[in-house]
């Protein structure tokens, strides 16, 4: 099928990912099928005038009569809830879908679309951090297609092209998942007590929302990217290493079994994997340009700070409790970043809170979706007090 042929529904079209894609999807002339936003209404009735979408989705229950004013006339049907965005995932019109809402917030309507059986560009990783493993099952049950966003995961997608079994990887090739990261604005940073939210804002390479730059400046993105790569590729975590390379150019890479190394490269540009997850499997022509290798000088990699960062062994901890562990992970961290970002608290507290929360978590080996989202609430309840 063609890619002009499935039309797309944007999960979160008002965030950084959202307008990009909407970007991306102008340039291939794909049409939108329904947009969803949250609070930036302004935004949201901008980008329909412009699309016209069939259907637009406040998720914000406050904002809804403000939408329906911004489009009475136009013919554009406004819907409002949870369940509205579900249906504009999993509507039968929809071909793809772009999940780009930022949390747990984006769960319910990434497994809707995964069980109608669409398209699905995963940017939003929280979801299958909490629940790789249903959404993968539910992928397979319904025939839906799982296309990585994370420009890391499109890397390790994209090298693995020829080598993936039914399941993910063939993890019989595959000896292990580099997963590159920039580091973040604190990597050479060795005293983190007294860093701002001001410096912990200013991402050295990628221009992000604001809850996954504070998590690239913990160290938390990679560790949600090391859960997010194992569900997606069929690989334990034990064969997924992350390694700091501050120039953001080498995106990802694979080292198979008999020492053969592929790595995906291109400059920092959400809208290079973007535009891959909606024209795979072909690579169509785009106005972006590839890096510049002789500006660019030397590439480097390190290995993570797991000291000052311990983000990332609480991620291979979790991961190895399984369960309920990641989901407990990640509902601390968007309420200790909420924190963070709302200035109440300090940037060191975000892993004492992930820690604490951790420490705590239930043991439940094989949650359902109804028991993630109960552990996800009971986490935020807890932390709210
Ligand atoms: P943004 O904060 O820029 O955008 C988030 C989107 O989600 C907005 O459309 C926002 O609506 C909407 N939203 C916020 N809260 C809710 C809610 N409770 N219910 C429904 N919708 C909500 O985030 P990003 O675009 O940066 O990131 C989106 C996802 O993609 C994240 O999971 C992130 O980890 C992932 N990602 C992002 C990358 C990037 O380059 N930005 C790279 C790789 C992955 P509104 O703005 O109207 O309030
Ligand atoms: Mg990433």
């Amino acid at each position: 099928m063609s890619y002009r042929a499935r039309a797309l529904t944007i999960l979160g079209a008002t965030g950084s990912i959202g307008v990009n894609t909407l970007a991306v999807a102008k340039h291939l002339g794909i049409p939108i099928h329904a947009i969803t936003g949250h609070s930036k209404i302004a935004l949201l009735a901008q980008q329909a005038r412009e699309f016209r979408p069939a259907l637009v989705v406040v998720s914000d229950p406050a904002a809804y009569a403000d939408m329906q004013r911004e489009l009475s006339g136009t013919g554009i049907r406004v819907a409002c809830g949870a369940e509205a965005l579900i249906e504009a995932a999993a509507e039968p019109a929809v071909g793809a879908v772009m999940t780009a809402i930022v949390g747990a917030a984006g769960l319910p309507a990434t497994f809707a679309a995964v069980c109608a059986g669409k398209r699905v560009c995963i940017a939003n990783k929280e979801p299958l951090v909490m629940a790789g493993n249903l959404i993968m099952a539910a992928a397979r049950t319904h025939g839906a297609e799982i296309l990585p966003v994370d420009s890391e995961h499109s890397a390790i997608f994209q090298c693995l092209e020829g080598h993936r079994g039914q399941n993910g990887a063939e993890s019989d090739e595959v000896a292990e998942l580099l997963l590159t990261g920039s580091g973040g604005p604190f990597r050479t940073v060795h005293d983190l007590h007294n860093v701002t939210l001001a410096q912990a804002l200013k991402h050295p390479t990628w221009s992000m929302g604001p809850k996954i730059t504070i998590d690239s400046a913990t160290l938390m993105n990679k560790s949600l990217e090391i859960i997010e790569a194992s569900w997606l590729f069929g690989l334990p975590p034990e064969q997924i290493r992350v390694l700091i390379h501050p120039q953001s150019v080498v995106h990802s890479m694979v080292t198979y079994v008999d020492g053969s190394v592929l790595a995906q490269l291109g400059r920092p540009d959400m809208r290079v994997p973007i535009q891959y997850a909606l024209t795979f499997p072909r690579h169509v022509a785009s106005d972006l340009k590839p890096p510049d290798f002789t500006a660019l000088g030397a590439l480097t990699f390190e290995d993570p700070d797991t000291a000052r960062f311990p983000s990332i062994s609480m991620a291979y901890a979790a991961a190895k409790v399984g369960g309920l562990a990641p989901t407990v992970m990640n509902a601390a961290n968007e309420m200790a970043v909420a924190a963070f970002l709302a200035g109440r608290s300090t940037f060191l507290d975000i892993f004492r809170t992930v820690e604490r929360a951790l420490t705590n978590a239930p043991i439940m080996p094989a949650p359902s979706l109804d028991d993630i989202i109960a552990a996800d609430r009971d986490v935020r309840a807890r932390l709210a007090m």
